[in-house]
């Protein structure tokens, strides 16, 4: 059986986006920016992809700029903002801990630049606690940036509150909603987000194309110059089949997102119900505030990379916080953000479900990954030293 779950990592193309854009890519070969008729034909379906998307998050289309995808929108968004603040002469910046690297990176560059960043805690179920975003208000603060779900354990953020001290405090206010566009109903306007960060490619829509929605008062600051595209915001021609199967891409999530968010948080919580079995595990992050989709755990006494290499050998694709495949020599810090030491973090597994998968292969995922662990701990000298009370069990 040939399961994919690592839907977090991206999704494959929709038939309706795929559709779409072999029809733009074989009848709209036209640049929007040229004045004959084929040209201007190119322009209204761009014009209408814009008007798609904007709906969905309760956006106008005047505030929708096309993008490369999740990392570019971070960077622009960021370093608008932090633009804006020095301006005023104010520098300081607050983010989480467990924000993706498009996000954490920007800012380390900032503060090379004399930015300084303050990361929220996280706590160990993964979620920022308002109260304590409100207490790290300054006044020299000239952006908030929390992302609106987390894409390794899932946890989503209290993104309404969040929105609403900083309208209160006039702070501006970006999420990385990357994982969230298309899972969860999301309304910029009632929850006062004044930018916010996706990619099409999260929501079985093409990738290298995604898009930032800033709020009219927002004044981008072009990573791109050139052309005068995106109202000089990002130079370059469009991506036009790429915008085109993100647009209908989106609406068909859109669309389905109340009946495939039920039916996958069925599925998550038959997976996760499944893996608890399993002695000295645990979940990370929150079990209820949490994408459909989502399930992370941590088995102790074995490696991140083996487990993953085995469950591809039973057809399983899955996706792991250990340090070999977050590509350094740490573990993610995501998970050593909500407090698992590093011999706990290597041991972790992310499944993340989506529009393909069925019970079928919930339940074949329980059996192999229990079969798997099992396995990997019968000849683990970490285990051993664990069962043998050498050193204590932490989970
Ligand atoms: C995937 C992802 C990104 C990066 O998006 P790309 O389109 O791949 O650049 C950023 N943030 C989060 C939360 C993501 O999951």
């Amino acid at each position: 059986m040939d399961i994919y779950a690592d839907h977090a990592a991206t999704t494959a193309m929709s038939p309706a986006a795929i559709k779409a854009m072999t029809r733009c890519m074989q009848e709209e070969y036209g640049n929007p920016s040229s004045l004959y008729r084929i040209g201007q034909r190119a322009k209204e379906t761009l014009e209408k992809a814009r008007e798609e998307i904007a709906a969905v998050i309760h956006a106008d289309p005047g505030e929708i700029f096309f993008t490369s995808g999740g990392s570019e929108s971070d960077n622009q968004a960021i370093r608008t903002a932090a633009m804006a603040g020095k301006r005023k002469g104010k520098n300081h910046i607050i983010s989480s801990a467990f924000e993706h690297h498009a996000v954490l990176h920007t800012l380390d560059r900032l503060k090379a630049e004399g930015f300084e960043v303050t990361l929220l805690d996280v706590h160990e179920n993964g979620i920022v606690h308002p109260e304590e975003l409100e207490a790290a208000i300054r006044p020299e603060t000239c952006l908030v940036t929390i992302m609106y779900a987390n894409n390794e354990i899932g946890t989503i953020q209290p993104v309404s509150e969040i929105g609403k001290i900083c309208r209160e405090h006039g702070v501006v206010f970006h999420t990385d909603a990357v994982q969230a566009v298309g899972a969860l109903a999301i309304d910029v306007q009632a929850e006062n987000i004044d930018m916010l960060s996706a990619s099409a490619h999260k929501f079985h829509g093409p990738k290298g194309v995604g898009f930032l929605y800033a709020r009219r008062s927002i004044q981008l600051v072009p990573l791109i110059s050139g052309g005068a595209q995106e109202k000089g915001k990002r130079a370059g021609t469009e991506n036009l089949p790429g915008i085109v199967g993100m647009a209908a891409a989106l609406k068909e999530s859109a669309a389905e997102r109340k009946t495939e968010a039920a039916r996958l948080a069925e599925l998550r919580d038959l997976l996760i119900s499944g893996l608890n079995e399993i002695p000295h595990s645990a979940l990370n992050g929150d079990a209820e505030r949490r994408l459909p989709g989502n399930v992370n755990f941590c088995f102790e006494g074995i490696e991140g990379e083996s487990l993953l290499l085995l469950l591809d050998e039973k057809g399983i694709s899955a996706s792991s916080g250990s340090a070999c495949t977050s590509g350094s020599l740490d573990p993610s810090h995501v998970l050593l953000a909500i407090g698992r030491v590093h011999d706990v973090a290597h041991g972790s597994l992310r499944l993340t479900l989506g529009r393909e998968n069925t019970r079928e292969h919930v339940e074949y995922m329980i059996s192999a990954v229990k079969d798997v662990v099992a396995y990997l701990r019968s000849f683990s000298p970490v285990w051993r030293d664990l069962e043998s009370g050498k050193t204590p069990h932490l989970l």
